[in-house]
């Protein structure tokens, strides 16, 4: 039987859905630049337990993600993670994974400056996202992060 994460790993691999999730990309972008809001790199974006933060997205988002990395994280990095309440592509304060990292790493900032918008975009970008799930009759499952970066970690 084909798995989850397969089936989202193929999907992802599609070139009308790096179209999209590219589209929405952009989108963040100008968005972030419109707005400017402000990063003083303190990291609460990806210190979620401390900033009581939580980041979620669907499986064909995280596999979209992974796609552009030369590896899944492995499954201790992950648990390592969640015992600490971080991100596992968090390192020494910053994003690892910075030019990979998902929609909802792009416009959560902290400030305050994002009340309003981020939560407009981030909804317009979980119903695109949900339709495409929809239209590649792909298996749909909204997730937090970790948990979902689990069905893809490499093996310990
Ligand atoms: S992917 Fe990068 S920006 Fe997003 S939570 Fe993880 S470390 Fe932070």
């Amino acid at each position: 039987m084909v798995s989850e994460r397969e089936i989202w790993m193929e999907a992802a691999a599609r070139a009308d859905v790096t179209q999209e999730l590219r589209a929405m990309v952009a989108e963040a972008e100008v968005a972030v630049r419109a707005r400017r809001p402000l990063c003083v790199s303190q990291g609460a974006c990806c210190r979620f337990d401390r900033f009581g933060h939580q980041l979620w997205m669907s499986g064909l988002e995280v596999a979209w993600c992974l796609r552009q990395l030369p590896a899944a994280p492995r499954a201790t990095e992950v648990d390592d993670a969640v015992h600490r309440g971080d991100c596992p592509f968090l390192r020494e304060g910053a994003c690892s994974v910075h030019w990979a990292r998902p929609l909802g790493c792009r416009a959560y900032f902290c400030d305050g400056a994002g009340e309003g918008w981020q939560e407009a975009l981030l909804e317009s970008w979980h119903g695109r996202v949900r339709a495409l799930h929809e239209r590649l009759q792909v298996p749909y499952r909204y997730d937090e992060w970790r948990r979902l970066l689990r069905v893809f970690a490499e093996p310990a």
